[in-house]
């Protein structure tokens, strides 16, 4: 399914993502928007890279360092060789299935620009929103080493992802959004598959370890205020 959305080749995004945890808005994260520094030009410059620049950067990460459990894995090896072919077959169904419903070139070229080109730019901008905006905006209500933040507005586009300040903080959960009312479709379809045998060992945060990552504890938080108020008092 990566594959067919045109995410790249298995092991290297794998590969990245891992250095990207390791390093996370520090030297080493292949993209941070702090790359350049925190002046406002700097992090313009910083947005771009982390949005899009870095994956014409010439320095890739180095996958036998990063992914050697995935290159050991003959079907994941296989699946990531295989990216050019999924991109392709990827780009040519809704041509194909446009064109025979409505049987014409013009069907089929249309489908081509809405189902393929415009469908796959549209994600692409979402994926690498995760990695420039929510690396410089949003609330940050869970401590992480790095400057991941929670944005509500693109909760439902990018299926939970941009949750990402809880990702950040407890990255092996399954679920993202993790505080009431957070919209988290990608952990919904984990729990099916769950459900359906397809998924196992999943791990779903619980109340306790949600309050170990929280930067501000709930109950002394409600002291201090009352102890203020007692001062102003
Ligand atoms: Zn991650
Ligand atoms: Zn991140």
């Amino acid at each position: 399914m990566g594959s067919l959305a045109v995410e790249g080749p298995l092991v290297r995004w794998v590969a990245d993502h891992r250095k990207h945890h390791k390093f996370s808005d520090a030297e080493g994260d292949p993209h941070s928007p702090w790359r350049y520094g925190e002046t406002v030009p700097a992090l313009m410059k910083g947005l771009w890279w982390a949005h899009v620049g870095w994956m014409f950067d010439q320095e890739q990460t180095p996958q036998q360092k990063y992914a050697p459990d995935l290159i050991k894995d003959s079907a994941v090896r296989t699946i990531s060789r295989q990216f050019v072919l999924w991109t392709t077959v990827s780009l040519l169904i809704p041509p194909f299935v446009g064109g025979l419903v409505t049987w014409s070139w013009q069907g089929a070229l249309s489908a081509f620009f809405w189902g393929s080109l415009v469908r796959v730019a549209l994600l692409h901008h979402v994926t690498w929103s995760i990695n420039s905006i929510c690396h410089a905006v949003g609330k940050r209500p869970f401590k992480s080493r790095d400057r991941s933040g929670n944005v509500w507005w693109l909760a439902v586009l990018s299926c939970g992802e941009s949750w990402h300040n809880l990702h950040h903080a407890d990255p092996t959960s399954a679920r993202h959004g993790v505080l009431k009312g957070q919209l988290d479709s990608s952990a919904r379809i984990i729990r099916w598959f769950e459900r359906a045998g397809w998924a196992y060992d999943v791990r779903w945060p619980n109340a306790d370890r949600i309050d170990a990552k929280r930067t501000v504890e709930k109950a002394p938080e409600k002291n201090v205020e009352k102890e203020s108020a007692a001062h102003a008092a």
